[in-house]
């Protein structure tokens, strides 16, 4: 997305001062609410319509949110990782499907940014600053979803007098947003050099949208299949003008594009979250509200608001790497991985966590937390699936285990156990913890080799996400309590909220790696490692946890007191 550098890329984008970013975020908000009130989102979900004029609103002068990813070279604003997630999360809370379409043309366009030509960017990026031009992202296939390198669209080149003219395209692509309303389509299709991008327009003979898929939730985003049938591109739009570099392509983003999809779990979780406070402040159940219930803020609020948190540090943690320029050629792609799982799986839970607050009243249709349940589910699945985001970072850090030889984690639990020292209150004692019964885990299947067992690497993903985002919350309290948390970075929760958060995350996750690191381990026939064996460190890690779970729902339902 023109920030991933590259021997050819535009600039690094600047990104916006902080006026901008709150000006567009308020003003999303307002475009938003004014063209969907609540009342027209149900009627539209109900009806399975795409709102196709708020979405080409959006991207165009009336709002303009296009602008805000297309480098200022090419007419835009230059937003960098940051304001995409800012923006990403503001618009996942109004809708989780209009910020598909809008976002949509920000995927179609990536294979563009990484990819093209000088020449090719110019052309195909300042048509979208300008007119607002729609993309939709043509990769998955009937056959090949998570298994990219499965795909069957073929692109056969048309040669006249000894050169390469064009190409036609022909298969099938499935699933794919904005299929149905999109200008433009890049496609991946297997060239004779290997997989390769193309850029298709709308209207070329032989290629032809299918009805608008009846899907669970997002139903305000359109998704179509596409058909091609000797559809035929000009030479000029093979992406970057050289076959087969089309998967490298897809990978190079991949940090990146999580990170987006990672805000819209994160919005989406907030909104539904968000709205399960506002009930349970006023529902009157046993003579008070919910809200002073603590079996129900700390099964159905805190915990929620806590993964959330934790969420957002991985997020704020990574785009900030990747505007430092640490994400040429993929090199987060297991961060954006951490991002996405931590984000969408925590926007999941605490979508069906509100309907559950809500009673009898949020399983049904009028109250917006059921539609935002359908809407926050397809995080989990699309742009990579949760169980390939356990697959990619779980491999990423093996290799690292392995490569360092069994000192990576060790090392990051130093480095907590230091920020300890400095901020003992921020719970990075607890996330050293976790780092080195990872680390425990990691050797006990190395020495066991029990990562032939699929099941385990997987899991040792889900172990590796949570020590991270733990380490990665503890920094982010820390940073905060040091009064240095970016101004464009999020500050709904001050110092003394985040800290309490990430002291109840970095309890869960040292619990959860050493207690599920141990059954595993034995499980799969494995010996535990003696790191593996410190249960006594994390029982004792949990002491406070009751107190700090009271203090956050202090915080979350603004009663006095909880500073
Ligand atoms: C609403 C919607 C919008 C979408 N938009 C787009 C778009 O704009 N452009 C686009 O190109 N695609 C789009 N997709 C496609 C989406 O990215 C894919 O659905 C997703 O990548 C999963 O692929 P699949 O559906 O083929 O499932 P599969 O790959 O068949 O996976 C099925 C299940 O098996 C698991 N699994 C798969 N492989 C493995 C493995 N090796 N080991 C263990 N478990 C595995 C998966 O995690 C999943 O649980 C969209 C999908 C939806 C539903």
């Amino acid at each position: 997305m023109g920030l991933i550098s590259e021997p050819d890329a535009p600039a690094r984008n600047a990104g916006l001062d902080l006026g901008t970013l709150t000006m567009t975020l308020e003003a999303i908000r307002e475009y938003v609410s004014r063209a969907l009130p609540d009342d027209r989102l149900l009627e539209l979900d109900h009806d399975d319509i795409c709102p196709v004029d708020v979405v080409r609103g959006m991207c165009s002068d009336e709002l303009g949110i296009q602008l805000l990813f297309i480098p200022e070279e090419y007419g835009g604003m230059g937003g960098d990782t940051v304001d995409v997630y800012r923006v990403c999360e503001q618009m996942a809370r109004l809708d989780v499907g209009v910020a598909t379409s809008v976002l949509a043309t920000f995927l179609g366009s990536d294979p563009i940014f990484v990819g093209a030509t000088p020449e090719q960017r110019a052309g195909w990026l300042t048509e979208i600053a300008e007119r607002g031009v729609l993309y939709a992202y043509g990769a998955t296939e009937p056959e090949a979803g998570s298994d990219l390198a499965a795909l069957r669209t073929t692109a056969k080149p048309v040669i006249e007098d000894g050169h390469v003219t064009g190409y036609r395209l022909s298969g099938r692509k499935q699933w794919i947003s904005n299929g149905g309303i999109a200008d433009k389509y890049t496609i991946l299709a297997s060239a004779p050099d290997g997989p390769s991008w193309f850029v298709l327009d709308r209207g070329t003979e032989g290629f032809s949208q299918n009805q608008p898929e009846d899907k669970h939730g997002i139903r305000l985003s359109n998704t179509a299949a596409l058909y091609l049938d000797d559809a035929f591109v000009p030479a000029g739009n093979l992406v970057g003008g050289i076959e087969g570099h089309g998967l490298i392509q897809a990978q190079k983003v991949f940090g990146y594009t999580r990170l987006m999809v990672a805000a819209f779990g994160l919005g989406g979780g907030w909104s539904a979250l968000d709205r399960a406070i506002t009930y349970s402040a006023t529902r009157i159940q046993g003579g008070a509200p919910l809200s002073e219930k603590q079996g129900f803020t700390h099964k159905l609020i805190v915990p929620h608001a806590v993964r959330l948190e934790a969420a957002r540090a991985v997020i704020e943690a990574v785009a900030a790497r990747i505007d430092a320029g640490e994400g040429a050629d993929g090199a987060l792609n297991a961060e954006g991985a951490i991002a996405k799982y931590t984000a969408t799986e925590a926007g999941n839970l605490a979508a069906d966590a509100a309907i559950q607050a809500h009673g009898g009243y949020g399983y049904t249709r009028p109250y917006l937390v059921e539609k935002i349940k359908r809407d926050v589910r397809i995080t989990t699945i699309y742009e990579g699936t949760s169980e390939i985001m356990e697959m990619t970072i779980a491999r990423d850090r093996w290799q690292q285990h392995l490569k360092s030889a069994g000192c990576y984690y060790p090392d990051r639990a130093a480095a907590l156990r230091a920020l300890h020292v400095r901020h003992p209150d921020t719970g990075a004692e607890t996330a050293a913890l976790a780092c080195e019964a990872l680390a425990g885990v990691l050797e006990a299947c190395r020495i066991g080799r029990l990562t032939r067992n699929q099941h385990v690497l997987l899991r040792l993903g889900e172990l590796v996400a949570a020590a991270e985002a733990a380490a990665w919350f503890a920094e982010r309290a820390a940073t905060a309590s040091e009064g240095n948390l970016p101004e464009k970075a999020d500050h709904r929760f001050d110092a003394t909220a985040l800290a309490a958060m990430s002291r109840v995350f970095a309890r869960d996750a040292a619990h959860k790696v050493t207690c599920d690191g141990l059954r595993l381990v034995t499980g799969a026939g494995g010996q535990p490692a003696d790191a593996l064996l410190s249960l006594d460190a994390v029982r004792a890690a949990q002491a406070g946890l009751i107190s700090d779970m009271d203090h956050i729902a202090d915080i979350l339902y603004g009663r006095a007191g909880a500073r």
